[in-house]
């Protein structure tokens, strides 16, 4: 028995077949900003999922992380961390690369932004094969922050991104394929 706010989730978010290229099936969390019950029931799923659970560190991946991250952080009274693309944060930074289907990417998070010892959970839209998840996980982790937990609305389970992120937990409220 699913929370019954799963299926309106799920239907309000639009799938666009080969965008951003052929084969790719996009899915696309812009409809779901656009119904704000959906968009509230999202937030409040993760936000009854972390309340509890002493994070002071929502990292919110970009884009799309830094949608779904605030509003979470400010409800659990947590600190929002953006993990950017690299050159977007103006002071130091520490970075992680992580490998795409050709070549590399690379995100960076503010030096000072989080303390050793403090509890994390990490957000983002989606995981497809959940190298953005890992270098994000490993970005904190050098650090010594705890990662509780990684989150997306949607999981491609298809693409075993889970399997990438090792033993770290992940919670996903919608698959999509
Ligand atoms: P990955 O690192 O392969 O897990 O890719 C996850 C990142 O790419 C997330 O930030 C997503 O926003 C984006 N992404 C990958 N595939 C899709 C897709 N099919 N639809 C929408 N966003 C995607």
């Amino acid at each position: 028995s699913q929370d019954p706010r799963i299926a309106t989730i799920s239907s309000a978010i639009r799938v666009i077949p080969d965008f951003p290229k052929p084969g790719i099936m996009f899915q696309d969390i812009t409809t779901l900003l656009l119904d704000p019950k959906a968009f509230k029931d999202t937030i409040d799923l993760f936000v009854e999922r972390y309340r509890d659970q002493n994070i002071s560190v929502v990292a919110g991946v970009e884009a799309r992380g830094f949608i779904f991250g605030p509003p979470i952080a400010l409800a659990i009274g947590a600190k929002f961390v953006p993990m950017r693309k690299p050159k977007k944060l103006p002071g130091p930074v520490i970075s992680e690369e992580y490998s795409l289907e050709y070549g590399t990417d690379k995100i960076e998070m503010h030096v000072g932004a989080v303390q050793a010892g403090e509890r994390a959970l990490i957000i983002d839209d989606l995981i497809a094969t959940g190298g953005t998840l890992s270098a994000a996980i490993r970005l904190l982790e050098r650090v010594e922050v705890q990662v509780v937990e990684c989150a997306c609305v949607v999981e491609l389970p298809e693409l075993k991104g889970r399997e990438r992120l090792g033993d770290k937990a992940l919670f996903v409220l919608v698959n999509g394929s």
